[in-house]
């Protein structure tokens, strides 16, 4: 399991990773709405909405 933050407000939303690619468990932020994630172990960026 891989935790990923939202940018948006600092939440942590669980994810994982497929494919070398992190994956939010959600489709957005459940607290602002936030469709940007970051892992914060490597850096990594991820967008939902793409
Ligand atoms: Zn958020």
């Amino acid at each position: 399991m891989e935790m990923l933050m939202c940018r948006a407000c600092g939440e942590f939303t669980r994810g994982k990773k497929q494919d070398g690619e992190f994956v939010p468990g959600v489709e957005a932020c459940p607290d602002c709405g936030g469709v940007e994630f970051k892992h914060n172990d490597t850096g990594t960026i991820v967008r939902t909405d793409d």
